[in-house]
């Protein structure tokens, strides 16, 4: 039998956490060991602790019992952040100080200079912040971040392109689904029917965390961003209808084609919640289409549709990815899961494949 690395998740009851505690049911490398929630939840069977039990046709089960989210409370060497952004900030500070490998989905940290921002096929070699905030922070553990799920979708879409013909600008228009604000989230009254066109502190997020995720090892990438942003009554899935122009003209052909035949760094490195295809380019007029197309990859993969010249130089493009998965709780596992793999001390002495490739380079 094979030993698997204890984890724990904080904010366990919540959307994130759900999809988090679900995928890590069956995982092969983590076995989860303890949840965390709020004062409202601790003491009490995770089940009862639920305020929204999602439709998803795999139910979640989990017989522990929620802790308080402090590292006297919960003893594991991965700790998974689901935590409301308010309180996430000083509790992953606590685990990383106390020894813990903190993979947060929360805002917080997340444009520190020190802190690595990542979407492993796009960005892995930015793990090499580790090194330097551990000896800014003086921690034995680390701070890593996914970034805010509509960013997750268009810097997958976004990073062939910029990698064969260099982004000079980028404008997008997202079409956010309602399980991206949490639970109970947006009011039914103001959702159903209709579409707002705000969310708090999103579009200067996706400015800010696709420049961070697309620049070279946290130099902010030298192009502009201009982003607008829009919550409509969609269940799960995030769409970003974008425009970008490039260093030269770009033709339909050539950007349907870099997208095509892109390769993720870390295609190799066997990592579980890795998708076979990260990115999955659609030919159809239509496509894609969250009611269709959300779950593709077990929710990993982000769909790309529409490409064409937008008649100036420049590409446009429909993506769309699953706000929960690869924009939260399957992208901080593939996170985790690529610490492990370049970091085999991670490991302990759990069985996990290492990689030779100690830093892969997006
Ligand atoms: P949510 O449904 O509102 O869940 C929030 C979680 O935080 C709950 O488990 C809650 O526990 C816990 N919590 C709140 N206050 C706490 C406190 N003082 N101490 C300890 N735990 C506390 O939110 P969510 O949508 O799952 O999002 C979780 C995090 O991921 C947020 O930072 C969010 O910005 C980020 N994120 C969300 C998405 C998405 O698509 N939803 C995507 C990317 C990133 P109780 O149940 O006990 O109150």
């Amino acid at each position: 039998m094979t030993t698997r690395i204890p984890v724990a998740v904080l904010g366990a009851t919540g959307l994130v956490g759900q999809e988090f505690v679900r995928r890590l049911e069956e995982h092969p490398w983590f076995e989860l060991v303890a949840v965390g929630a709020s004062e409202r939840s601790t003491g009490r069977p995770y089940g009862d602790a639920l305020r929204h039990r999602s439709c998803d046709p795999r139910p979640v089960t989990c017989d522990l019992t929620i802790s308080p989210c402090t590292p006297d409370a919960i003893d594991a060497p991965i700790v998974f952040s689901a935590l409301d952004g308010a309180v996430a900030g000083p509790i992953g500070e606590a685990f990383a100080r106390a020894g813990a490998f903190v993979v947060s989905n929360a805002r917080n940290h997340r444009l520190d200079d020190d802190v690595p921002l990542l979407i492993p096929e796009v960005n892995a070699d930015h793990l090499e912040l580790i090194e330097r905030q551990r000896a800014v922070r003086g921690w034995s553990g680390a701070i890593v971040t996914n970034p805010n799920c509509a960013t997750a979708v268009i810097c997958l879409a976004l990073a062939p392109l910029h990698q064969a013909f260099g982004l000079r600008e980028v404008w997008v228009t997202t079409l956010q689904a309602v399980s991206g604000a949490g639970y109970p989230g947006v009011p039914s009254l103001d959702i159903l029917g209709n579409v707002v066109p705000w969310i708090d502190g999103e579009e200067e997020k996706i400015v800010r965390e696709s420049r961070k995720i697309l620049g070279g090892r946290a130099h902010p990438g030298e192009f502009g961003v201009s982003a607008q942003v829009t919550r409509v009554p969609v269940e799960h899935g995030h769409t970003a209808c974008i425009a970008a122009r490039f260093a030269r003209r770009v033709t339909t052909v050539e950007a349907t084609s870099a997208l095509r035949e892109w390769r993720s760094a870390v295609a190799d490195l066997g990592l579980p919640s890795a998708p076979t295809t990260p990115l999955r380019v659609r030919a159809e007029q239509d496509r894609p289409q969250p009611r269709r197309d959300v779950d593709r990859g077990d929710g990993m993969t982000v769909s790309v549709g529409r490409v064409r010249e937008d008649g100036n130089g420049g590409i446009r493009l429909v993506a769309l990815g699953h706000n929960l998965v690869r924009g939260a709780a399957g992208a901080a596992l593939l996170n985790a899961e690529l610490c492990v793999s370049a970091l085999p001390a991670l490991a302990g002495p759990a069985k996990i494949p290492a990689s030779e490739e100690r830093w892969p380079s997006g």
